[in-house]
């Protein structure tokens, strides 16, 4: 990425752009799927694989279960979709039955986070397309991938989505600034059907311009250098390597909360996220963890967000991150508890997720 701004309509842009959605098609594990990007974040993927879907007045089914899950409903409501949005307690995946068990045929489209970043849950997409395809009913699935694309296992074919949507800032490992879908041809037909206004995140214009190497607008022409390096990298170290990275250092850092007394917000263990783990806190301000943190060590941590303020923080552990990485955290976790006012013995959470690694082998 550090390198001369090249010319977004020149010589140069196509075959790394190109080459960069190739590679993102191998990650989101699809054969079949259109990838579409933009600059952007998130939250205008979001918007993006709503007004390409959806109408007004059409109807859509939603779970609460943390805060992003709650603003992928927002967004589809201020296009004017009408939301059935079932609440959940925030700590607990979407439980396929209850999909099941809430899917009506007026549902045009069933909205999920794969991986909530608000609690460090990680719902079973592939339970929940055996469950739609039980109830007969065939909404479109879309599935927000912004924090578990790259770092946990996705599969967009064979779980039959239709519209897979992540940001560049995650396991894609890269800075700030990019908006990405992976479109289904059904919903790409749909697209093209659907008349809800739209412009810049018009994802038809975009995946057209794209099979040139082009783009309609000015795209961020540095970081689709980077997008394509971060790709290589991921390829190099084999997607199956990468999850099982992911798994094998959240669970030493599952391990360091149990040694702490604490308590995991995701209840059910087998449904815990691999990038991310939130930990409950009660009796001192979880948000002072983070300040003692930032003011003393350097630590970035992630706070509690919504119903979670103050109540709980978060430990990222997801992207370009290694042992020594996550043993440098836990400590500086430790310390950062210690300072606010929750005793946690020094090197216990350490050493817990050390004596897992050194169990488990390599
Ligand atoms: N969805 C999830 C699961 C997220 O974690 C985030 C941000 O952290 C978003 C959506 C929103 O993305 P952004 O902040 O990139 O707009």
């Amino acid at each position: 990425m550090d390198r001369a701004v090249v010319d977004h309509r020149g010589p140069e842009l196509p075959e790394v752009t190109l080459e960069a959605v190739e590679r993102l098609k191998h990650v989101f594990r699809t054969e079949t799927g259109s990838i579409a990007m933009w600059a952007g974040s998130g939250t205008g993927a979001w918007e993006a694989a709503i007004v390409n879907t959806l109408r007004p007045g059409e109807r859509a089914l939603a779970f609460n279960n943390g805060i992003f899950a709650e603003k992928f409903s927002e967004v589809a409501r201020r296009f004017g979709v009408v939301v059935d949005e079932v609440d959940m307690r925030w700590g607990d995946a979407v439980a396929p039955d209850r999909v099941a068990g809430h899917l009506r045929p007026e549902h045009a489209a069933v909205l999920i986070v794969h991986n909530e970043t608000s609690t460090g849950v990680t719902t079973d997409v592939g339970g929940i397309r055996a469950a739609i395809d039980s109830t007969g009913h065939d909404p479109l699935l879309l599935v927000d991938t912004v924090s578990s694309l790259g770092s946990i296992d996705f599969r967009f074919d064979d779980w039959r989505v239709d519209v897979a949507l992540t940001g560049s800032q995650k396991g894609l490992m890269l800075p700030p600034g990019m908006a990405f879908v992976c479109v289904s041809p059904r919903a790409l037909e749909r697209s093209r059907e659907v008349d809800t206004p739209r412009s810049f995140y018009d994802w038809g214009p975009v995946i057209a311009a794209m099979q040139t190497g082009y783009f309609p607008a000015t795209p961020p022409t540095l970081e689709l250098y980077g997008l394509r390096e971060a790709l290589r990298m991921l390829e190099e170290e084999g997607l199956d390597n990468v999850y099982a990275r992911h798994t094998r250092l959240a669970e030493g850092v599952r391990q360091a909360v149990q040694a702490w007394d604490l308590t995991l917000l995701c209840t059910d263990l087998a449904r815990c996220s691999n990038s991310l783990t939130a930990v409950a806190v009660d009796g001192i301000d979880a948000d002072a963890v983070l300040r003692e943190g930032e003011a003393h060590l350097h630590l970035s941590l992630g706070a509690g967000l919504g119903r979670l303020k103050g109540r709980a923080f978060r430990i990222g552990h997801l992207g370009a991150l290694n042992e020594l990485e996550v043993i440098a955290t836990l400590g500086g976790v430790e310390l950062a508890l210690n300072l606010a006012g929750e005793p946690v013995e020094l090197g216990s959470g350490v050493a817990a997720a050390m004596r897992y690694w050194q169990q488990a082998g390599w």
